[in-house]
């Protein structure tokens, strides 16, 4: 056996290893599987509470509805829009 060939070969199983996960990362969940339909389903995002930390999302699966995940976006921009409307009508009554 050669080391520095087999050093070569576990560095690059450890960087595929990492890619992979940052490209997981920044994907929408499109397919989860679901348990009651026991296999890999396309999942619908709904919106579930607006809060000031974030909006936050469920995963249902889109043949069922079976809850399938959740998902905090930490994005406030709807938070505020909503305050921001809100504000708006009281002050003009
Ligand atoms: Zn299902």
């Amino acid at each position: 056996m050669w080391p520095p060939l087999l050093t070569l070969q576990r560095r690059w199983s450890i960087f595929l290893r990492v890619k992979n996960e940052r490209e997981f990362r920044q994907l929408e969940v499109s397919e989860v599987y679901c348990p009651t339909c026991r296999a890999a389903k396309p999942v619908r995002r709904h919106l579930l509470l607006v809060l000031p930390t974030g909006n936050k999302y469920e995963y249902r699966c889109a043949a069922c509805g079976t809850p399938l995940g959740g998902k905090d976006d930490g994005d406030a921009s709807e938070y505020n829009a909503v305050l921001n409307r809100t504000s708006r009508l009281i002050g003009g009554r």
